[in-house]
């Protein structure tokens, strides 16, 4: 029986041209915000991390554009938009 890829492994294949301007930032002064926590559980890329300060950072490249965590923390906390033009993810099934 042949072994399942890893989750990484997958999203490998997809290209990202990441949109750090515009496409998702955490608001200033939102970073230790309680419902920012969500997006480290529900980010299906794992994308949101908590730091040594309690601060949630998020490393946008390789997101998916899913707006879980949009919907997760709320446009207060979120500044969320998609990627402009050419910018963002391009799905690839192998
Ligand atoms: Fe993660 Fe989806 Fe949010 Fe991108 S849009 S950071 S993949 S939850």
């Amino acid at each position: 029986m042949s072994e399942r890829p890893s989750l990484k492994a997958k999203l490998g294949v997809n290209v990202f041209k990441p949109d750090k301007a515009r496409h998702i930032n955490i608001r200033p002064g939102f970073e230790k915000d309680p419902r920012l926590k969500a997006a480290v559980v529900v980010c299906p890329a794992g994308l949101y991390s908590v730091n040594d300060r309690g601060e949630v950072e998020l490393d946008i490249d390789g997101c998916l554009e899913c707006g879980t965590c949009r919907i997760a923390c709320g446009p207060e906390v979120l500044d969320w938009n998609y990627p402009n033009g050419e910018a963002g993810v391009q799905f690839r099934f192998g």
